[in-house]
C-alpha cells in the first residue's frame, strides 16, 4: 500500500466537515474526492463514516482502475462514480456528491433545470441535467453520472442527490453549494409564479463576457 498524501487527506476531511455542518448532507451521506497530482491516482473519503469522526488517516487511494493502493478503510461506494468523471475530465481535480435538500428534492423530478438566472450561465455554462436513475453505488450510476456532467459542472443524480465538479475542491463545493441555492430559488419562483427562462443568445453571451471581464484580472 501507498503512502497517503495527509495534506491532501486533510483537504477532503475539512471538505466534508464544512458540508456537513453547511447541511448538504446528513449522516454518513455524500462523498468527496481529491486527484493527486501527477499521479494517476486520487483520494476519496471512506464508505460510511459520520464526517465529525473521520481523519486523514481514514482516507482512501484509488488508482483509475479502481484499485485500492493506500488507506486501510473501504471507500465511498460511489468510488466508480468520481473515478469515471476524474478520468473523463482532466481539467476537473475533484469532485463532491451531496444530498442537500432542494437539489435532492429536485432530482426525484428526473428534469433539467433551466437557465433562470444569469448565474447558472457563468457557472454551470447551461442548464443542469439529470443522470439516469441507477441504483446507489452501482456502476450504472457512475456511467450516467458522468454523461449528465458532460459540457458542464454539475448534474443530479435521480431520486438521490447532486454532484459536482472542479479544478480544486474549493471550486467543486462552490458548484454543488451554488445548485443548491438556484434549486431553492427556482422553487420559490415556481411557488410565486412561472419563471421566465433566459434567452440561448443571453446564455451564450453572459457566459462570454463574464469569463472575459469577471474579477479582479478581467478585463475593462
Ligand atoms: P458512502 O458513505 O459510501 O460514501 O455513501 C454515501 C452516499 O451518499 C452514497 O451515495
Ligand atoms: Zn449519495
Amino acid at each position: 500500500m501507498k503512502e497517503i498524501n495527509k495534506e491532501l487527506a486533510q483537504q477532503i476531511v475539512d471538505f466534508g466537515q464544512k458540508m456537513f455542518r453547511a447541511g448538504l448532507v446528513t449522516g454518513t451521506g455524500g462523498n468527496i474526492s481529491l486527484r493527486i497530482p501527477g499521479e494517476n491516482a486520487f483520494l476519496i473519503s471512506p464508505s460510511g463514516m459520520p464526517y465529525e469522526e473521520i481523519t486523514a488517516d481514514d482516507i482512501v487511494m484509488l488508482d483509475m482502475e479502481g484499485n485500492q493502493i493506500g488507506g486501510k478503510r473501504r471507500p465511498s461506494v460511489e468510488k466508480n462514480m468520481h473515478r469515471m468523471i476524474l478520468k473523463a475530465r482532466p481539467e476537473f481535480n475533484a469532485v463532491i456528491h451531496t444530498h442537500s435538500t432542494y437539489a435532492t428534492a429536485y432530482a426525484s423530478l428526473r428534469k433539467p433545470l433551466p437557465v433562470f438566472l444569469d448565474i447558472m450561465a457563468c457557472v454551470f455554462g447551461g442548464p443542469v441535467k439529470c443522470a439516469e436513475y441507477a441504483r446507489i453505488g452501482s456502476e450504472e450510476l457512475a456511467v450516467n453520472a458522468e454523461k449528465a456532467m458532460r459540457g458542464t459542472n454539475v448534474a443530479f443524480l435521480a431520486n438521490h442527490g447532486c454532484i459536482g465538479a472542479g479544478r480544486n475542491l474549493e471550486e467543486a463545493y462552490g458548484n454543488v453549494e451554488l445548485l443548491e441555492i438556484c434549486c431553492k430559488s427556482y422553487f420559490a419562483a415556481c411557488c410565486a409564479g412561472v419563471p421566465v427562462l433566459l434567452e440561448e443568445e443571453d446564455i451564450r453571451l453572459t457566459r462570454e463576457e463574464v469569463a472575459r471581464k469577471y474579477g479582479q484580472k478581467g478585463e475593462d
